[in-house]
């Protein structure tokens, strides 16, 4: 909807708009995978134009392919995200998007897609496509196997997955995945896969888990630890990929981190600078209001401000 907004093509009003235009692939099938936290899966009753918390209503492509062109062009938008379902003609409508997008503009692409042969990697690579995310959602083996996998009744595995991520590593200069905080893992959990990924070279955007009406998972959340897990895992990412700290020199007790393993002046620096708390991914997205409600914000679309910046360190603990 943001999207569509900085486009023109609805009239929205907005606090922070999108400086990525996220374009799902819009279909009325279900996605033949059962992700128990996803709106599109197979065995979802949640609507079709939700994904998490944000709504994507269907749009003329021309419209929003040239439209996109000139919001490019203006400096409104500075890269397009695709993300697509697996459905059956998933390959060839992405194909399509991906060249109409390029026939006109030069504007950076990622695609979000679950793992593929090298042949299609290839082929992306062609076609221009920049970055490719693919998705473990689930920091660890076993709640990936519960939440995506085979005990989910979906088609997608723990270790094809890694292996797909690192395969692409091969054929793409950027490589990212993307984590859902809060399905059940512990700081450890997270903050030890990030730690594998960037040994990879593969860049992790977070996400918080997000109640969506309809869809298969629904977690209790106590609001005081969901918020105190997340900062520690955006502070603890940010250590990792800035190459200040490793998983190895951070402590945790039962699963917990106790200890980042920086100096506390270290912490409250980078606390008070912010960007470990905006959102992370790929360069210039920044999904406003993705998984955020305005009392609630995982991941900031901005600059943080001073009173914002006040409550991280309370959350930390360090306030
Ligand atoms: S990090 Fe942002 S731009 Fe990159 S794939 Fe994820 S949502 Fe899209």
């Amino acid at each position: 909807m943001g999207t569509l907004g900085v486009l023109g093509l609805e009239l929205v009003q907005m606090d922070t708009p999108p400086t990525t235009a996220y374009l799902q692939i819009y279909t009325e099938e279900r996605c033949k995978a059962n992700c128990l936290f996803c709106a599109q899966a197979k065995d979802s009753r949640a609507g079709l134009t939700h994904i998490a918390r944000g709504m994507y209503i269907p749009a003329d492509l021309d419209a929003v392919v040239s439209r996109l062109k000139m919001a490019y062009e203006k400096g409104y938008l500075r890269r397009a995200c695709i993300q697509t379902a697996l459905y059956d003609k998933w390959w060839e409508d992405t194909v399509y998007l991906i060249k109409s997008i390029r026939e006109k503009s030069d504007i950076p692409v990622s695609l979000s897609v679950f793992p593929l042969g090298d042949e299609r990697y290839e082929e992306l690579c062609r076609l221009g496509v920049n970055e490719i995310v693919i998705p473990l959602d689930a920091c660890t083996p076993g709640l990936f196997d519960k939440i995506k996998g085979k005990s989910a009744g979906g088609p997608y595995a723990w270790e094809r997955h890694l292996d797909g991520i690192k395969r692409a590593a091969r054929f793409f200069e950027s490589v990212g995945t993307h984590l859902i905080i809060g399905l059940g893992e512990t700081d450890e959990d997270a903050v030890k896969i990030i730690d594998e990924l960037h040994g990879y070279n593969v860049n992790t955007a977070l996400f918080s888990y997000t109640y969506v009406p309809g869809a298969q998972l629904v977690l209790e959340t106590n609001k005081e630890e969901s918020i105190r897990h997340y900062r520690t895992v955006q502070m603890a990412r940010y250590l990792i990929l800035e190459g200040i700290v490793a998983y190895l020199d951070m402590r945790f007790t039962d699963g917990a981190l106790c200890d980042f393993g920086a100096q506390r002046d270290v912490i409250l620096r980078l606390i008070e600078d912010g960007t470990a708390f905006q959102t992370s991914g790929c360069p210039e997205c920044n999904r406003p209001m993705a998984n955020e409600t305005f009392s609630m914000m995982y991941n900031f679309p901005r600059k943080l401000n001073d009173k914002e910046i006040a409550s991280v360190k309370k959350e930390l603990g360090l306030g």
